[in-house]
């Protein structure tokens, strides 16, 4: 590869529609114009867990267990894989006659119907392990998306292959496989550098891995943000894309913190604590590629591509907490007011805390009226334990406190 190459992820709703495809397609066309372009994508959204939902796994370490009565293929379960055919089929034929051009549109119908061929074998195959048949059959979703966003890019004049599975992992453990870093370097130079060398874009299905003996494996759910990692280091990207639905990642879950705010740089290590903290819009392992190897990853909104989102790279910021993790059902239980037990909540401040930032942590409790347990600080950042009945409340009172609140006084300092 004469340029370095950029990897670019879409997860499950920046392809969630026709529409979406099209988007995305053209935020891959115009970079392709000026470097070597790999993408990842994710399944459209909901369709990993409507296949996880008919192999009777939640594909994380929560697996369900089927008797053996209830594996024989019944006339229910054939009708059950005819309809699941037909959602998926119309589900990604309707985004594809949107999204692909007249030209490209036999090409991609005839590689969805094969792939939906080949998932129905699979979830009849009686024979397969469970856990194996599980991965066989999810990571289908990221499959057919693949199909119809290469159709997608090459409606848009710029020509593009799906890759094969380029990321290599130990065998999966409990819906979860880790990934071989110079396996994976081999199967790029053999999968992707051909194809980007050759002037075209790579679609790689998000998700997806192959063990040394060559089986299908998952990165386990959400995991297409570690495949556009470990794909970034397997090609010596220079830059990663993690395309979502929000503007980067917020200081706080959005769902939960209303006022929640864009962070505009994050080090490798304040991703990953707030990664392993729960933070959902990256994949627990997301930085373990690139941390090592100083890619940097951008974190980027599809719908609103102008926006440069978050910057992750090796460079530490200043003194300050810049975002808030909740951990909830934490397995010890402590009293509650009502005097029965309840189970407590753990708010984690990350960043880079000063020395007054815990005493002002717990002065804003204090004062909403939220009981500590426990606070301190630990590896990861400034801790505060509460019970679950104040976890939500708690974290909106440090997001405040701590994060809001710094940067309200940052504010004031550039205006003094
Ligand atoms: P994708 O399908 O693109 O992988 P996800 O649903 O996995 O997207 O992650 C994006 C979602 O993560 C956002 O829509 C948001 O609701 C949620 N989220 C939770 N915590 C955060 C955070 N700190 N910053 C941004 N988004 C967050
Ligand atoms: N489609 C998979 C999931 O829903 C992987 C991903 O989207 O990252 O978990
Ligand atoms: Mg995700």
């Amino acid at each position: 590869m004469k340029k370095e190459a950029l990897v670019i992820k879409f997860g499950g709703t920046s392809v969630g529609s026709g529409k979406a495809f099209i988007r995305a397609a053209k935020i891959v066309a115009d970079e392709a114009k000026t470097r070597p372009t790999a993408v990842v994508v994710s399944a459209m959204s909901g369709v990993t867990d409507t296949l996880l939902g008919h192999v009777g796994t939640t594909g994380s370490s929560g697996r369900m267990t089927r008797r053996a009565s209830e594996r024989t293929p019944t006339v229910a379960a054939r009708e059950g894989l005819s309809e699941l055919h037909r959602t998926l089929y119309t589900r990604h034929l309707i985004a594809a006659r949107e999204a692909v051009a007249e030209a490209h549109f036999p090409n991609v119908e005839r590689r969805v119907l094969a792939l939906l061929g080949e998932l129905m074998e699979k979830m009849s195959d009686e024979g397969m392990a469970s856990d194996t048949r599980a991965a066989e059959v999810a990571t289908h979703g990221e499959r057919l998306s693949a199909e119809i966003l290469a159709g997608a890019i090459k409606s848009l004049g710029v020509d593009a292959s799906v890759a094969e599975d380029p990321i290599a992992t130990e065998s999966e453990a409990d819906g979860e496989a880790d990934i071989c870093p110079d396996a994976t370097r081999e199967r790029c130079r053999r999968n992707v550098a051909p194809i980007l060398d050759g002037g075209s874009v790579a679609v790689v299905p998000g998700y997806v891995g192959r063990s040394p003996e060559g089986g299908i494996t998952t990165l386990g759910r959400g995991g297409s943000d570690l495949s556009a990692t470990a794909l970034g280091r397997g090609v010596g990207a220079s830059e990663v894309w993690i395309m979502t639905d929000v503007d980067g990642v917020l200081s706080a879950d959005p769902r939960l913190v209303p006022d929640a705010s864009l962070m505009p740089k994050l080090s490798y290590r304040e991703a990953r604590l707030f990664a392993e903290l729960g933070a959902k819009v990256l994949h627990h392992k997301t930085m373990e590629p690139v941390a090592d190897a100083g890619i940097e990853v951008r974190v980027g909104n599809t719908f609103n591509p102008g926006c440069d989102g978050t910057r992750v790279s090796g460079i530490e910021d200043g003194e300050g907490v810049r975002c808030v993790a909740l951990r909830r059902e934490l397995r010890f239980e402590v009293p509650c007011a009502s005097g029965k037990k309840s189970e407590a909540a753990m708010v984690v401040g990350i960043g880079v805390p000063s020395s007054d930032d815990l005493s002002r942590g717990r002065r804003s409790l204090r004062k909403a009226g939220i009981p500590v347990l426990h606070s301190g600080s630990a590896p990861a950042g400034l801790v505060f334990s509460v019970s679950e009945e104040h976890a939500e409340a708690a974290l909106r009172t440090l997001h405040d406190s701590l994060v809001a609140g710094r940067e309200r006084s940052l504010a004031g300092e550039a205006v003094a």
